[in-house]
């Protein structure tokens, strides 16, 4: 592999394109064409299509969707996984969910070698979290990261995304709901996804703003950077911490993808439910690896990624007034 490749050390594997919530941020209220069963990678494709990438240094895969515990054989696949080698071990595999089924799965998920855990929570408030979610119980959800920490499922984070006129007033007890439970808070920007076909109830707050509201709340006059950028600055995130006072040296992380650029230092990609690789999330642009996988040659996998990493634009083209993002939902590509 080329230096490019080299540099990715994580991907994003998207299991499927359903969900049992409705985010507003996340997908139209009439919901998208989901595609057919034969379309999506099986599971036995995402561990061969893995291993692929882990020999080539991705030293951490984290399963994401839609929803990733909507898909069938979940925990096999983690299982799966783990046992991948990379060039410096075996694969780390982390997950992203809404949390809604994670108390029934969080002690299988441990067992398997999951290691990480995102829950996305937008609001510590059961309406609003009803309102954004448009199908989501805020109770449930709590039950289930209280389990995945009983269960000692690695290092959790929360992401919430970010409302000015919607959550702007709970930034502060969102943050002090993880910190008290040793969890790291991260806020992300709206972006502006599925070509305008999404109402959400709230505006995109600028991460400066994210981060007074923060230092205010932790009663410090500002956040520093925290030098160790996320854990081996494997992410899009960057990280604040709290200099001193009752929260001293706690951290959150920031998604600034829209006031705050952070291409240049991008290594991410995204494979989609339906096998399409993506190098940038703004973007529609996508190479299909199915193809690739089930072509049964060997050296199409490769050559469909250097085509995408090759295709790599400087820049996502997100612009602040809503406008410039894909047409696709982030469900479809898998956030
Ligand atoms: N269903 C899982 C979940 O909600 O965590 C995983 C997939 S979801 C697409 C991944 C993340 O993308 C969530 O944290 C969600 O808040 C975020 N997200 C979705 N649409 C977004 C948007 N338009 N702008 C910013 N973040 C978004
Ligand atoms: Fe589902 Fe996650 Fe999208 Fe919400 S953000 S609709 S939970 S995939």
């Amino acid at each position: 592999m080329d230096q490019q490749q080299r540099r990715v050390r994580y991907l994003r594997v998207s299991l499927t394109d359903r969900c049992n919530y409705r985010c507003t941020y996340c997908m139209p209220e009439e919901g998208i064409e989901h595609r057919h069963r034969d379309e999506l990678l099986s599971l036995e494709e995402v561990v061969r299509l893995c291993a692929v990438f882990a020999r080539w240094g991705v030293e951490r895969v984290r399963l994401t969707g839609g929803e990733p515990t909507v898909r069938k054989g979940l925990v096999s696949l983690v299982t799966a996984l783990r046992q991948l080698p990379t060039p410096k071990g075996k694969l780390e595999v982390v997950m992203t969910t809404n949390g809604e089924r994670l108390e029934a799965l969080a002690e299988s998920l441990a067992r398997a070698g999951l290691s990480g855990l995102t829950v996305s929570i937008d609001s510590m408030r059961p309406d609003r979290f009803r309102q954004i979610t448009r199908r989501g119980a805020l109770a449930r959800v709590l039950a289930g990261i209280e389990r995945a920490r009983a269960v000692g499922l690695g290092t959790i984070k929360l992401n919430t995304v970010a409302l000015r006129g919607f959550n702007d007033d709970e930034l502060g007890e969102i943050t002090e709901y993880a910190w008290t439970r040793d969890m790291v808070p991260r806020f992300i920007e709206l972006m502006p996804m599925a070509a305008g076909r999404l109402f959400v109830p709230g505006e995109l707050m600028p991460a400066s703003e994210i981060r007074s509201a923060i230092a205010t709340f932790a009663e410090v006059a500002e956040l520093v950077p925290d030098e160790a950028r996320g854990i081996a600055g494997l992410g899009p995130a960057t990280y604040w911490r709290v200099p001193g006072g009752r929260f001293a040296g706690r951290r959150l992380g920031i998604i600034a993808a829209m006031t705050e650029n952070f291409c240049n230092t991008c290594n991410r990609l995204r494979v989609s439910a339906s096998g399409q690789l993506h190098a940038c999330l703004a973007r529609d642009e996508a190479g299909d690896l199915r193809g690739a996988l089930r072509s049964g040659d060997p050296g199409a996998l490769e050559e469909r990624v250097r085509a995408v990493l090759g295709a790599k634009r400087e820049r996502h083209g997100f612009a602040l007034d809503g406008t410039g993002g894909p047409r696709k939902a982030m469900i479809s590509i898998g956030g």
